[in-house]
């Protein structure tokens, strides 16, 4: 039979993103109605190594639904990564009387979950909060959409500046290994090309369809570049190689880095988190263990972590087409 559960921790670990203190709020809340303790840990797994923990109850998360950032603090432990440091995060929790974790982050959090959850009796969610996308066992990570909006709101204002002095602007944003912000955000705010990591454009593609929008009679352009585009140049080189070759351009580069995980969550983030989470306290109550919370085709889903971490989660190739035609 299942442990009972009457104490449940909460951690924010890896990338922060917008709709954390959503998740942490509704993590604490659902303790509380189901009258479990909730215990939250500072700085992710680096917390529960340390020891590093508070009392949640239903009113220490009034008024953070709508703050960015995490209140529980963030962060990257590499001491998690050794076996040493997942024995002393295991020893703080049964110290501390947590039964069981609710871990909101990223694919590197949930293959920390798996592993510890392997070596240790604990039973452990995984919720996905990080801006990226990039978790195959959801629709949408809760960040994403936030990030989403920031990201096509700052297009908007660099191509008031692009048009006004007829200039070719590229874009860098967030997504080292997937290219989900910079699809959706480029074809959501009318790029002209867009580069990501899961396709090679190559440079001739680039330079001969900035030629065709010349053509075209556009003045100005703009190209969103994910940082981890595979055209093996980062987002200057690529400026300096357009410049080069098309002297005609006037080219400008603006990376918009970390004010992509800033600012007040979306309501379609603050509503995942909400749902997510009391999804992964019902879960924990229910015997449940060892899996992700996600959203899949609008139903809560719970999805173990190697089918969630399996293959990642695919870009929609589509967008690509639908850029090439809409940037004529
Ligand atoms: P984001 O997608 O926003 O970067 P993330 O959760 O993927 O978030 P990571 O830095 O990859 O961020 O992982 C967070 C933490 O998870 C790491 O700092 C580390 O403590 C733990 N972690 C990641 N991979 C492993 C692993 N293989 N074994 C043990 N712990 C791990």
């Amino acid at each position: 039979m299942a442990k009972e559960i009457r104490t449940i921790g909460v951690m924010t670990s890896g990338g922060d993103a917008p709709g954390m203190n959503a998740a942490i709020r509704a993590v604490a809340r659902a303790c509380a109605y189901y009258n479990v303790k909730c215990i939250g840990f500072y700085r992710g797994y680096q917390g529960m190594i340390e020891g590093d923990h508070c009392i949640m109850n239903a009113r220490s998360v009034r008024n953070i639904i709508s703050r960015g950032g995490t209140i529980l603090k963030s962060a990257r432990s590499k001491d998690f990564e050794t076996p040493e440091g997942r024995k002393k995060a295991a020893d703080h929790l049964k110290e501390i009387g947590v039964d069981a974790m609710v871990l909101i982050g990223g694919d590197g959090t949930f293959r920390g979950g798996k592993i510890f959850s392997e070596e240790y009796d604990i039973p452990v969610i995984g919720v996905p909060g990080t801006i990226d996308n990039d978790i195959a066992g959801t629709n949408y990570t809760i960040g994403y959409d936030t990030a989403l909006n920031t990201v096509i709101d700052a297009i908007d204002k660099i191509r008031d500046t692009a048009s006004s002095h007829d200039r070719l602007f590229f874009i860098e944003v967030m997504g080292r290994d997937a290219g989900f912000i910079a699809l959706n955000s480029g074809v959501g705010a009318g790029a002209e090309e867009i580069l990501i990591p899961e396709e090679d454009l190559g440079l001739e593609r680039l330079l001969e369809s900035l030629k065709r929008s010349k053509r075209s009679g556009k003045s100005s352009s703009i190209v969103v570049v994910s940082e981890g585009d595979k055209i093996g140049k980062n987002v200057y080189e690529l400026a300096d190689y357009v410049t080069d070759n098309l002297p005609d351009y006037d080219v400008r580069v603006t990376v918009l880095g970390h004010m992509q995980r800033g600012g007040s969550p979306s309501c379609f983030d603050r509503t995942l988190a909400s749902r997510l989470c009391v999804k992964a306290v019902e879960l924990l109550l229910d015997g449940e263990k060892n899996v992700m919370v996600g959203l899949l085709d609008n139903k809560v889903t719970a999805t173990t972590f190697e089918v969630g971490l399996k293959e990642g989660h695919e870009i929609n190739k589509e967008l690509l087409r639908i850029s090439d035609i809409l940037s004529t």
